[in-house]
């Protein structure tokens, strides 16, 4: 079965890489040896493959490609090590990736696309549109290039930098099964998070596939209309249709869902939305991240203060609600999605 990614090797699972070794003339159990030299020795070109023949390594180079995104910007932050990365992708597109360490593991966040075209009205990942999606390896090889880098062992993954991985659904899942594959990093599926703003047909889709990992959806409001006028994709997809749908991924998976919620002052952090808040998550059992919005200049919105947050957050506590404010990482390094890399390219 030839591999629908064509060139690009290192998005090849393992049945089609034996498949093409075999088609190749090679022994199956080169296989094995490209896969680990791929996935988990991480290597960025064929003539480190050091147990194949120099011949066998020509043929490869010749008909295939192997690399690693380049870093070309590395910010660490001094309050709490999170490092930042700019990586250039073979085309010169650039992406950002984010390095965090917590107690019980570090975790990496990475990006699904160049740019994005979903317009979230306080989201600077999107002010410049889509560019493209990226392909399984692109998203591999940023936590690849990311542990080479640091020498260090990652534990988690989210897929919530730039873009939106339910536009990238093929891919997002080849990228699942290569990472979490026995016979690469071997991560298991729950400590894999991916974030969507609400593409209702894939989260369908998604929970059809019965994986493991955690789906958090980026709510931000509570009705559909205060949804509408942050997040365009409400227009497509409304707000009940993505709770029904959230339901069904509930029910389907087992796996309780993450509610994401960037708090914006005088936006959508009064006491009705908190109580709306808990009325959608309670009958879901989901996981409220509550998010202090990161001030994005160019729209003007900002965060409300300390205590407006923690009121916030203990309204929803009373209800019962499994709710926690996301710890900002990384804040003197430009903490929210896209920023550093609308600084490089002079957005
Ligand atoms: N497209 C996906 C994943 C990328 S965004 C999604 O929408 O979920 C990752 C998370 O960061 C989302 O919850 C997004 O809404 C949030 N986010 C984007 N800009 C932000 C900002 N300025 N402040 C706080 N959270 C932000």
């Amino acid at each position: 079965m030839p591999s629908t990614y064509d060139k690009d090797i290192q998005s090849y699972n393992f049945e089609e890489l034996t498949s093409l070794i075999e088609s190749l003339g090679e022994k199956k159990f080169r296989a094995k040896q490209i896969y680990e030299w791929i996935h988990v020795k991480l290597v960025s070109s064929f003539d480190e493959m050091t147990n194949l023949s120099a011949s066998f390594r020509e043929k490869l180079k010749e008909d295939y490609i192997l690399s690693l995104p380049e870093i070309v910007r590395f910010q660490e932050s001094k309050e709490d090590g999170t490092r930042k990365y700019l990586f250039k992708l073979r085309d010169g597109n650039m992406v950002e990736t984010v390095f965090m360490r917590y107690h019980h593991g570090n975790s990496v966040c990475i990006s699904s696309q160049v740019g994005c075209a979903m317009g979230c009205k306080f989201c600077a990942s999107t002010l410049d549109g889509l560019e493209r999606s990226l392909t399984p390896s692109e998203m591999l090889g940023q936590i690849y290039q990311v542990i080479k880098h640091t020498g260090e062992r990652v534990s988690n993954v989210v897929v919530m930098g730039m873009g939106e991985p339910l536009t990238n659904y093929d891919n997002l899942v080849r990228f699942i099964e290569l990472f979490t594959d026995e016979h690469g990093q071997n991560i298991s599926q729950r400590n894999l998070t991916v974030s969507t703003c609400g593409i209702v047909p894939n989260i369908i889709k998604l929970a059809d596939l019965k994986l493991q990992i955690t789906l958090a959806i980026s709510l931000h409001a509570t009705t559909n209309d205060k949804r509408k006028e942050i997040m365009p994709v409400a227009n497509t997809y409304s707000l009940d249709k993505l709770m029904d749908a959230c339901k069904y991924y509930f029910d389907t998976t087992g796996r309780r869902i993450t509610f994401e919620y960037a708090l914006i002052g005088g936006v959508n952090d009064t006491a009705e939305d908190a109580a709306a808040l808990a009325r959608l998550a309670g009958p879901l059992s989901a996981h409220i991240n509550l998010i202090p919005v990161n001030p994005v200049v160019e729209r003007g919105f900002t965060a409300p203060d300390i205590s407006a947050t923690m009121a916030f957050k203990n309204k929803l506590e009373k209800k019962r609600i499994n709710v926690t404010i996301r710890r900002e990482m990384g804040r003197d390094i430009d903490g929210a999605c896209g920023q550093l890399r609308r600084r490089h390219i002079g957005g």
